[in-house]
Order: C-alpha cells, then structure tokens, then sequence
C-alpha cells in the first residue's frame, strides 16, 4: 500500500530506522520514463520513496511552472501498481517556507552552457531542492534519468563536493516506440507536432552513424544534426552540442580513448514546447 506524505515531519517519521531507501525525485505526471527508475529501485531498495514536486525555483518567469501538468490522483494509482512504499508529495511552502534564503549553486562551468544558456537559475533550482529531498529523506540510492544528462552530472557532482551518503544511479532515456524520449511535456504537443518530435532523436542517430562510421569532430557531428532537422521549419534548435558527460566541458574532437564519454545533446522548440534529448556516442 503506498502511503502519501505531504509533510516534511510525517514522511520523516515512517522513514525513520529503516534502511536500503531509494529515492526516485519526480515533477509528477508520472510516464514510463519515471517507471524505469522505479523499478529499478524496488528491484534493489527495500522501501522506496518517490517525491513528486513541481518546483517552483527552477522555472524561469515565463516557463511553464504554472500550466505544468498535476495530476497527484493518478501518480498515486501509478505508484500503486509499481508497489512505491511512500510518496512525498510536498507544497512549495512546506518545502521553502516563507523564503529559501540558502541556495546551493553548482559550478558555472555546468550550468552556462547546454539548458542553462536559456534558463538561467534552472540548476541553482535543481540543485537546492535536490539537497533538500536528499537531506529529508536521506536515501541510501537516488535515481536519475540520463534523459537530463545535464542535471544528472550536475546531481553527481553535488553528491561528490557535498558528501552526501547516497548513491547516485543513473537510468538510461526511456522512448516510445517512434524513438521521441518520453517526457511530461510530451503532453503539451499536438497530434502534428508528435508526428514531428521523434526525428530529434532520429537526428542524434544520424549523427551517431556517422561518428561510428570515423567522424570526430564535433562541429561536423553537430551539421548532420541541423542539417537533418533544417527540412522541419516546426522545429527551432536551441543548441546541439558534442560534451562530456560528466564534466559538460565541450569536445572538439571526440578521442578514441575509453576515458572519453562523449555526450550529444540537443534541445529544441516544437511550438511553444521545449523538448531535450542525447545520445552517448562513445
Ligand atoms: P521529471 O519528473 O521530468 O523531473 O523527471 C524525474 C526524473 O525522471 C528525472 O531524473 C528524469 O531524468 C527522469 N526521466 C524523465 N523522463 C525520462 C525518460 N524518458 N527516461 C528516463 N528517465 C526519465
């Protein structure tokens, strides 16, 4: 039976003692996506928790806090059927209270670029609330998406610098069978925009072939991206760009060494809606 805690204190009291607690940090309007990392954490954790709060801190004026799907009724059913133990399901006030006046900022090398050229503020948002859920429910595992690539290195380096005692694992990008990475947002898009969206990831592919095929630089890789989306004027491009993934600093040249983890990533506006995605090429 999954119990619902909207209190700091309550979900505090069940957890107390207890070990082997995954985490599985959520914005809700539960899909498939969030699916995959919870059952990897009921595969290995004894009780897991899933926390579904749709931060404020890290929307932009302008961004879509407040046309954000909620839907707590149906997350609950959703996390019945996965067996989730608890779901901490927070307001904004019963997190930050009046005011959050300390906030946990991340490196700038890996929050300018990528997502954070066009949000900025999104990972300070991330990162405090991150901290937060972490220093509340204090899991031994948390669960992130590789969908986010950005926010996940972010998260692991917090996770190092700060010493929190939890592992950080990392999910790979679930898609529908079109290849579109399943996302909440997806459900901003109209039918001809869904027709659209999966050749994002068909454009990382594009350029995957090629980097397999002994292409390794990066601004050539990131050309067979936009010159694969330059046919769909639906699509805006927000950026592409070849990164490590752990550090985000950009690559120029992909190396052949192991110690390489070369991340293409891509955003884009289909209309109003703005959709990530990557691939790992090495
Ligand atoms: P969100 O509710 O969008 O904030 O996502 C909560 C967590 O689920 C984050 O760690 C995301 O990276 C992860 N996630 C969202 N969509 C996917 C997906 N399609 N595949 C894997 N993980 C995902």
């Amino acid at each position: 039976m999954t119990q619902l805690f909207t209190e700091i204190d309550r979900v505090r009291d069940f957890l107390h003692g207890q070990h082997g607690i995954g985490l599985i940090p959520t914005m809700g309007a539960l899909h498939q996506g969030h699916l995959s990392l919870i059952q990897r954490s009921r595969c290995q954790d004894r009780t897991v928790v899933v926390s579904i709060f749709i931060n404020p801190l890290q929307f932009s004026p302008g961004e879509d806090y407040h046309l954000y799907p909620r839907q707590l009724e149906r997350d609950l059913e959703f996390c019945q059927g996965l067996e989730v133990d608890a779901v901490f399901a927070p307001n904004a006030q019963e997190i930050f209270g009046l005011t959050q006046s300390t906030l946990v900022h991340p490196p700038a090398a890996m929050t300018e670029g990528l997502c954070g050229r066009s949000r900025s503020g999104h990972f300070v948002g991330v990162a405090t609330v991150v901290t937060k859920l972490l220093n509340i429910v204090q899991p031994n595992r948390a669960y992130f998406g590789q969908k986010d690539a950005q926010q996940l290195a972010i998260i692991q380096n917090l996770v190092k610098d700060l010493n929190f005692s939890v592992e950080v694992i990392s999910c790979p990008t679930a898609r529908d069978n079109q290849g579109l990475a399943l996302s909440s947002r997806n459900q901003y898009l109209t039918e001809a925009q869904k027709k659209i969206a999966p050749q994002i990831y068909a454009s990382l592919q594009a350029a995957q072939v090629a980097f397999k095929n002994g292409e390794k630089n990066s601004d050539r890789l990131c050309q067979i991206v936009i010159n694969h989306l330059a046919d769909l004027p639906e699509l805006a491009l927000d950026y592409v760009q070849v990164v490590d993934q752990h550090t985000l600093a950009s690559i120029e040249c992909i190396q052949d060494s192991a110690q390489d983890f070369a991340l293409l990533a891509i955003a884009v506006y289909l209309g109003k809606t703005r959709l990530i995605d990557n691939i790992l090429l090495n």
